[in-house]
């Protein structure tokens, strides 16, 4: 359900991303498309592989060179509860070079893709905040300011923090950004 203005309901809870029943969860791929670790692991670990299966034929197909940063593609989500995965690569966090505007589109093109899907309910894990070692709490104000301000027929956005710290940062960001979220 959104709520009366008609902007997606917001929910930030700590959890397992791969365990969410939802429409679309988002994956922190890299852009290979091809599995990593963290969350990439345990998406294809636990939805089987079909995903990977989808993942090689993109590679063969639209995306030769791999999926380039800040952009999303969907999959299958094999036997997870959701629907589909949705692969977006994040900025590796650089203290030299503001890479801010690539994890915002992170979270807008897969917003995108889930509209073009249909998706009503979609879940986040916080991209680049883990091997790719962005601060959780600068990339918390990213990503909530990025999908608070984008146009989205989606109805509920989760993110799913894995620990007390990241779900901590992305509740601080949202009272620093004024969205109520639960
Ligand atoms: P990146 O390469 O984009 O940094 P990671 O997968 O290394 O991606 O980490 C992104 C975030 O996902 C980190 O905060 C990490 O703690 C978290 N994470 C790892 N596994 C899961 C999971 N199963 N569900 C939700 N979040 C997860």
């Amino acid at each position: 359900m959104t709520d009366a203005s008609g902007a997606p309901r917001l929910t930030l809870l700590r959890g397992d991303i791969t365990e969410q029943q939802v429409d679309a969860i988002v994956n922190a791929a890299n852009s290979s498309l091809l599995g990593g670790g963290g969350v990439d692991g345990a998406i294809h670990r636990r939805g089987g592989p079909e995903i990977l299966k989808e993942c090689r034929a993109l590679r063969a197909s639209h995306y030769g060179r791999g999926l380039p940063t800040g952009q999303a593609v969907a999959t299958t989500a094999g036997r997870l509860p959701a629907r589909w995965v949705i692969h977006t690569v994040g900025p590796v966090f650089s203290a030299s070079e503001d890479r801010s505007a690539l994890l915002a589109d992170c979270h807008r093109n897969s917003l995108l893709v889930a509209d073009e899907l249909g998706a009503q309910a979609i879940a986040f894990p916080a991209i680049s905040t883990g091997v790719y070692r962005w601060p959780v709490e600068d990339a918390a104000v990213i990503a909530l300011r990025t999908v608070s301000q984008s146009p989205t027929r989606v109805e509920e956005i989760r993110f799913v923090l894995f620990d007390d710290r990241a779900l901590a940062a992305f509740q601080q960001a949202a009272d620093s950004l004024g969205l109520s979220a639960n």
